[in-house]
């Protein structure tokens, strides 16, 4: 956000970068499973998708006693790529191409459903530490909806420095002073998800693309835009057209930087089903309601519910 000599005909700062329809968004407590809350930041009723961006769940710190609470159980997915993230803990992935992949911090976990797939995923056995993450959709485009569903796991993804921040690229691109990094996550439409942690207080500009929506999410810490402070399970919605932003993270602030190319038209969310057809998640429902083939099964689970 460059601030010209016309922006001294606003009252305040706050109502320039209100005229890019800036918009703060609490994040609001669901359960994951009956026992277990989670802060559900996406999709909400005044806010569908960022960019391609239809689904964030931030969950923990669970304490190791309490692990076993993160249990979720053999359930289909279309027309989406899940991406989980852990800044603490460990969990496992189960799914009915016949994968079982433990996922500890610094790793990227990222299934694409695409025409369909079912999953688990658990916390493991004898935790160490508590468990805290992320998982995101990432919306398949229409023309990729229907693409072969797949698993893959990414051992390590790029970590540079912004200022004194760390900056993880969990997917997409990012261009600094120095160099372009890219995440090597599997990608089907331009985006990026960007995970910035401050042990110091910091103020740091970002470089964002025009035609890109933006949205940061606080995990934990402050964030302060302009006048504006942004406490921790809030997102700020940027919209589009920036092609900068100067940030300031407390110290200890963990956030996350989500962006992408606009959709079309949002796409539908049913239960945990998405596609840019009504049509097509209906059928997804009644497929899976009849054990369709298209969704395979999770033979492993059993071995690690417990
Ligand atoms: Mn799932």
């Amino acid at each position: 956000m460059s601030r010209s000599s016309n922006d001294n005909q606003l009252d305040t700062c706050e109502s320039a970068w209100l005229q890019h329809d800036a918009t703060v968004y609490s994040a609001l407590d669901r359960p994951l499973t009956p026992e277990l809350l989670v802060q559900r930041v996406l999709p909400q009723r005044a806010i569908r998708m960022i960019g391609p961006w239809c689904f964030l769940d931030h969950f923990g710190p669970i304490d190791a006693q309490h692990y076993s609470l993160f249990d979720v159980a053999p359930h289909p997915h279309i027309g989406l790529q899940t991406i989980t993230w852990l800044l603490s803990g460990q969990l496992m992935h189960l799914d009915s191409l016949g994968y079982e992949q433990s996922l500890r911090p610094g790793q990227l976990n990222l299934m694409t459903a695409g025409r369909g797939i079912s999953h688990a995923e658990v916390a493991e056995q004898r935790p160490q530490t508590a468990l805290h993450g992320l998982q995101l959709w990432c919306a398949l485009p229409p023309a990729h909806e229907e693409t072969e569903p797949r698993f893959d796991h990414y051992p390590t993804v790029p970590q540079f420095s912004l200022g004194q921040c760390s900056a993880t690229l969990i997917t997409g691109s990012y261009i600094t002073p120095e160099r372009r990094w890219h995440s090597p996550a599997l990608s089907f439409t331009p985006h990026l998800a960007l995970l910035l942690e401050a042990n110091l207080a910091d103020t740091i500009s970002l470089q964002l693309k025009n035609e890109f929506e933006y949205g940061i999410y606080v995990l934990q810490g402050t964030l302060t835009v302009d006048t504006t402070t942004i406490p921790a399970h809030h997102l700020l919605s940027l919209g589009s057209q920036r092609n900068e932003l100067t940030i300031t993270l407390s110290a200890d602030c963990t956030i996350l930087i989500l962006g992408g190319e606009p959709f079309a038209q949002p796409v539908k969310i049913w239960w945990n089903f998405v596609s840019a057809s009504q049509q097509r998640v209906e059928q997804a429902q009644r497929d899976w309601e009849v054990g369709h083939p298209r969704f395979g099964e999770v033979h492993r689970y059993r071995s690690y519910h417990r």
